[in-house]
């Protein structure tokens, strides 16, 4: 029986849906390989409160680290600390893909002398190796990867697995550092939220996604209105557009972008092929917006609307607003 490990992201104390999808991706391979799934926890004093949700979506146990020397993240103790902890015999380690994610993986395999696979869009594990895919070249190519070295230290990209409900006992056990959290080289002194408190897509509960059917940049500020409107709301793109320039390739959703599934996707003008439905089509519920009644997204959407994006954006927007009361 081997163990997997979870690395239970938190940022300025809240637990991040990577980190939930870490332990979803954990509990699958445990499941596999008849083990355990560890969820590591680490922050300063009361960071444990979230073990309850971790055991939820599958954490056998919640390894808790709280010392006032990880309120911010603390990369050289932390990487020393899981290098420990998963070089005794743990089948894999997950983290999320995050900044921060993308650099305790690294870290963490440069400690143990391991190689790594960083932003995994799908893995699975079987005989001694791992097979996992990675988009590379700006989302042009899936590469596949074997990991043959254990354990399999691997990094998933937001959406790669959706958190799943998996109750399990979440038995917790109090752990600490592996090197004096105050002694290491890089501080990180604080931690802030950005200004525009721009939302991440893989967070964002609704996403409002713009297609070539905006006929030219500029008209994305339509899109934006509508996610202002809600309140809680990111903005996502097709390759299409991407690729054109009118957005940056980190809002694009689909196979080769972010993996998505927010409450709410509502598709301006986007066609809605294969390769964009393969990002969003967990969403809960989508709405589509497309002046073509025979366009695939139909296909997929909940709610349509036929009618030119242009038009029918700002008249959403104004009864987003008055639904909000504002
Ligand atoms: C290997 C590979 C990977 C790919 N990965 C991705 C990916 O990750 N994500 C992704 O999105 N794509 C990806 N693509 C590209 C994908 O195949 C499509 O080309 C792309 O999704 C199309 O984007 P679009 O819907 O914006 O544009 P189009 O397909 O051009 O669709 C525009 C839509 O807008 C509608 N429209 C036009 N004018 C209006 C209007 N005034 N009002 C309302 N509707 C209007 C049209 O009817 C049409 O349905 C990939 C392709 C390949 C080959």
């Amino acid at each position: 029986m081997s163990n997997v490990f979870a690395f239970a992201e938190t940022r300025l104390g809240k637990l991040r849906r990577g980190g939930i999808e870490a332990v979803t991706a954990a509990r699958q391979v445990a499941d596999q390989v008849d083990g355990h799934v560890h969820a590591m926890l680490a922050g300063p004093a009361g960071i444990g409160e979230h073990a309850a949700v971790l055991a939820r979506h599958g954490a056998d146990v919640v390894l808790v680290l709280e010392h006032d020397g990880f309120a911010n993240y603390n990369p050289e103790a932390l990487a020393a600390t899981i290098a420990a902890r998963v070089g005794s015999g743990y089948r894999a380690a997950f983290f999320a893909a995050s900044a921060q994610g993308h650099d305790l993986v690294a870290r963490t395999a440069g400690v143990m002398g391991l190689s790594y696979a960083s932003d995994v869009t799908s893995f699975a594990f079987g005989g001694d190796a791992a097979t996992v895919t990675h988009p590379g070249y700006t989302n042009k190519v899936i590469q596949t990867f074997r990991l043959s070295a254990t354990p399999a230290l691997i990094s998933l990209r937001g959406g790669a697995v959706l958190p799943v409900e998996s109750a399990k006992a979440g038995a917790v056990e109090a752990v600490s550092s592996a090197v004096d959290p105050g002694s290491v080289r890089v501080k990180v002194t604080k931690t802030e939220a950005t200004g525009g408190a721009k939302l991440d897509l893989g967070e964002a509960p609704v996403i409002v996604s713009g297609g070539r059917g905006l006929k030219e940049a500029a008209n994305f500020k339509l899109v934006e209105d509508l996610a202002a409107a809600f309140g809680n709301a990111a903005v996502g793109a097709t390759r299409a557009v991407t690729d054109d320039g009118w957005r940056p390739h980190s809002d694009q959703i689909g196979q080769t972008g972010r993996l998505v599934s927010p409450d709410l996707y509502i598709a301006c003008g986007i066609s809605g092929a294969i390769q964009h439905l393969a990002g969003m089509r967990t969403s809960k519920t989508i709405v589509a917006i497309n002046k073509d009644k025979d366009a695939p997204i139909f296909k997929v959407a909940d709610y349509g609307i036929v009618g030119d994006v242009l038009q029918v954006l700002p008249v959403l927007t104004e009864a987003v607003k008055k639904a909000k009361g504002g």
